[in-house]
């Protein structure tokens, strides 16, 4: 892996069009392995549109092979002592800051993200392996009263060969937010990055394994959906799924575990709102949704993509955020804009299919709308920060999830309506409230129907807060000690003495 500085690979990147380093196979039982089948696909960067590099396709053989390796690797893996895990845990966050540099560097071209999101992504990595390290020895179990002539208590033990499905917005991150916790449960797992962003998975396992877990407990397999995530999934030695995506397919992935009875966490879509009652401090609540919905290009699952605003300060608020927006620059990724592209032209077509509804429906689209490019490079998938106002609660920009920077504003007149429009979709991933008065917000927190609520800081959390969906945003949780439980289980022993 490459140890010079982001400048010099940028430098480098933007000479040559090309990244050293990067990792041509699957990663299985310890190395890196051609497909069976030797299919390659081209990885595209989405800030210029050109293609950078070429990843292994995997298959069903492919997965059988790693799913193999895993089951192998979980045998040593489950016997190893706890504090053992904790040290290669706490080895692998330490590798992450090592190599942040080139792991950031190669997730911003890869996704588009800017640098400095790509940066935050690879830091967060590493505190969510610190963050389990710390939990892998303190699965303690309970002793259960039975009276004199038994003894009882439980072990939580871990469940097997986990599988990790993994979207393109952040790619790092959902791997390091599944794997983290599944192996300091004591589990082996096998990953599939998206199709799109395959690199930081293969080069986080390979850290991994520069760590010290033993070969075969972390394997990845690069590829297409069908052609590898679907085996991946319906593989009978695989004992959780945690499936992160789009609602459609965690339903189809729902559909396919069902006759092996696996289990399955489903961290899917939203539609989260940010709401702005009267009272609140105006600066703030449009900072907060600037951010809310233009980071990472608007392609977060819990971006604040909808703002629900008291008519009160509405004007005033509109002012505010529009100035902000205009002001915000786009560009590739790697020169670290406020902006980067969407991830695929593909992506770019549906969030310009979105805008073009809403103005066909006679929206009111306040600045943005409209597909751009990289000023640079004259190039990429770049989709114009968005703000579409006073819509009512059925319109489909405020229904439906379009995952880019595309903001769909609601006005209301009552903490009621306020509510009922926070709650009025079929999502329930997060959502933020910005008031002065700590009891209306809190009164809000209780009633919203989301895994989340802020205050005052749309973003406010970490690692160590749980995180997940209520209705179609899935469920089971992710961070958090929470977040271990997906990969434990637990079993009863009883003695009669
Ligand atoms: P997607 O559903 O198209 O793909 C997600 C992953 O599933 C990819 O790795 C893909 O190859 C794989 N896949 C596709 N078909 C499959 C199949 N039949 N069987 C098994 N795997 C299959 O989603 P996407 O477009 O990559 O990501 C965007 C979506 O992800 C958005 O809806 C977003 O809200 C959601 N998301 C949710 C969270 C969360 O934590 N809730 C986080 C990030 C993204």
């Amino acid at each position: 892996m490459s140890t010079k500085s982001s400048a010099e690979l940028i430098e480098q990147y933007f000479a040559t069009g090309a990244l050293p380093g990067l990792p041509e196979g699957h990663l299985i039982d310890g190395h890196f392995v051609a497909s069976g089948n030797g299919a390659r696909m081209a990885s595209v960067d989405p800030g210029n549109g050109k293609v950078f590099a070429e990843f292994a396709v995997g298959d069903a053989k492919d997965v059988a092979r790693a799913v193999e390796s895993a089951a192998r690797g979980f045998e040593i893996w489950r016997r190893t002592r706890p504090a053992e895990r904790c040290r290669v845990l706490n080895r692998m966050a330490a590798l992450i800051r090592e190599h942040a540099a080139y792991l950031s560097v190669v997730e911003s071209v890869d996704s588009g993200k800017t640098l400095a999101e790509a940066e935050g992504d690879v830091s967060a990595s590493a505190r969510l392996f610190e963050y389990y390290a710390g939990a892998a020895d303190k699965l303690e179990g309970t002793s259960i009263p039975l009276g004199p002539d038994y003894m009882s208590w439980s072990i939580r033990e871990p469940v097997g060969v986990t599988a990790h499905i993994i979207p393109w917005n952040y790619p790092t991150s959902t791997f390091a937010r599944g794997v983290a916790p599944s192996i300091a449960a004591g589990c082996a797992v096998v990953a599939k990055p998206a199709e799109t962003t395959p690199f930081t998975a293969l080069l986080m396992a390979r850290l991994l394994c520069e760590a010290g877990l033993p070969p075969g407990v972390v394997n990845v397999v690069t590829g297409l959906g069908s052609a590898a995530g679907e085996p991946l999934a319906v593989h009978p030695k695989i004992a959780h799924v945690t499936f992160t995506g789009s609602v459609g397919t965690g339903v189809r992935v729902m559909q396919q575990v069902a006759p092996n009875v696996t289990r399955l966490t489903l961290e899917l879509g939203g539609k989260s709102p940010l709401v702005a009652l009267d009272d609140c401090d105006v600066e703030a609540a449009a900072e907060g949704a600037l951010s809310a919905i233009f980071c990472n290009a608007g392609q977060v699952c819990s971006a604040g993509s909808r703002l629900v605003v008291s008519r009160a300060i509405h004007a005033d608020l509109m002012q505010r955020l529009l100035e902000k927006t205009r002001a915000l620059t786009l560009g590739h990724g790697l020169r670290n804009p406020h902006m980067g592209p969407l991830n695929s032209e593909l992506h770019l077509g549906r969030v310009k299919a979105h805008v073009d509804r809403a103005r066909e429906r006679g929206a009111a689209i306040l600045c943005g709308g409209n597909p751009t490019q990289d000023p640079a490079s004259g190039g990429g998938f770049f989709f114009e920060p968005t703000i579409i106002d006073a819509l009512a609660t059925n319109d489909p920009a405020v229904q439906q999830e379009i995952f880019g920077p595309v903001l769909a504003v609601q006005v209301v007149d009552s903490d009621e309506a306020a509510l009922a429009a926070a709650n009025g979709t079929e999502y329930g991933l997060i959502a933020g409230v910005y008031s002065r008065d700590i009891g209306r917000a809190l009164r809000l927190a209780r009633d919203l129907d989301a895994g989340q609520v802020s205050i005052n800081e749309y973003w406010a959390g970490g690692v160590e807060v749980p995180f997940g969906g209520n209705r179609k945003s899935g469920f089971g949780k992710e961070k958090g000690l929470e977040g271990m439980d997906a990969y434990l289980r637990t079993k009863c022993i009883t003695a009669r003495i």
